[in-house]
């Protein structure tokens, strides 16, 4: 039977909810055979994951999720077979990850100005020592509060980017520069769910198809090697040109779940696989740390 690849999961290690273990032990229970732990700004899951997916029987793919920027857009890079020792790597992930305490405490504070019982403790008491911190903790303790009846709803009403009366940016690299740190790292970067409804990136009305093109020529030029096509938040045209600019650059297609633990996003690991083919490709060209194969 050929196999169920899921490159992309979260863990309490960031803005997951389950362990790694637990997520791997998810990802099982739901057939998959190939699996890659992929927090954001963080490689700190990985030895657990590792050791999980051993005692499971499923081959391990060491990954991580880089928050960058692309024209003032807030974008994601996902980069398999990095080292996680690599200065440039701990440099920028650090960065991001100590901007992230600076944001997180401000957006809710903000929010608890207008919403009782939303203190940092409180909302602190959601988050795992350590993990990357992010909108999804706060969201949590919406639900909690009963602001909100879902993390969906809490993301919709108050969490987004359009909410200027609440939402405040992070520092993050260049995707140029997340790239270009990957690629140093032994890496593959791979632009994660590029032409979502709600996160603009490339795929802005102003700009012309040729225009999309060309930007997604320049960041292969830099070193991108790969798009995640199939990913439920891309948008179905999305995915239908992201799969032409794939084919026009011969760049890997991948296709992950993005779980992040039940209650989270409605996606459970396998909700989008990655083939084989592809899997060979970003196998072959890694070279920063080692897949464990099954
Ligand atoms: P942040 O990194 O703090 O800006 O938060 C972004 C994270 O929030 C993403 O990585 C997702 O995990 C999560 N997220 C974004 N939109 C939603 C949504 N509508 N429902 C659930 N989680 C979301
Ligand atoms: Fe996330
Ligand atoms: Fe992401
Ligand atoms: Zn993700």
């Amino acid at each position: 039977m050929a196999q169920r690849i899921d490159l992309h999961l979260h863990s309490t290690c960031s803005d997951g909810v389950e362990s790694p273990t637990h997520v791997m032990e998810v990802a099982k229970a739901q057939g998959i055979d190939v699996a890659a732990l992929t927090d954001h700004d963080t490689t700190s899951g990985w030895d657990e994951a590792r050791a999980a997916c051993a005692r499971l029987g499923m081959t391990w793919v060491p990954g991580i999720e880089f928050s960058a920027s692309l024209d003032g857009d807030s974008v994601h890079l996902l980069g398999y077979l990095v080292n996680p020792e690599d200065p440039d790597l701990l440099e920028e992930a650090g960065k991001t990850r100590d901007d992230r305490v600076w944001r997180f405490e401000t957006m809710v504070d903000k929010i608890n100005a207008d919403i009782d019982g939303l203190s940092r403790d409180f909302v602190y008491s959601f988050h795992t020592e350590g993990a990357t911190l992010g909108r999804p903790t706060i969201a949590r303790a919406l639900v909690d509060l009963g602001v909100v009846a879902s993390v969906s709803e809490a993301f919709e009403e108050i969490l987004a980017p359009e909410n200027d009366r609440y939402f405040v940016g992070h520092y993050a690299p260049t995707i140029e520069r997340a790239i270009e740190v990957v690629v140093g790292a032994g890496g593959v970067p791979v632009f994660a769910h590029p032409w979502t409804a709600d996160r603009a990136s490339l795929a802005r009305p102003d700009l012309t198809d040729s225009e999309i093109d060309a930007k997604f020529g320049a960041l292969v030029d830099r070193g991108l090697a790969g798009l995640e096509v199939h990913h439920e938040e891309n948008t179905p045209f999305g995915r239908e040109r992201l799969a032409a600019i794939a084919a026009q650059f011969d760049l890997i297609i991948t296709g992950s779940s993005d779980y992040h633990g039940e209650g989270m996003k409605p996606v459970l690991p396998g909700a989008h696989t990655t083939a084989p083919a592809m899997f060979e490709r970003i196998a072959a060209a890694g070279t920063g740390s080692e897949i464990v194969w099954a």
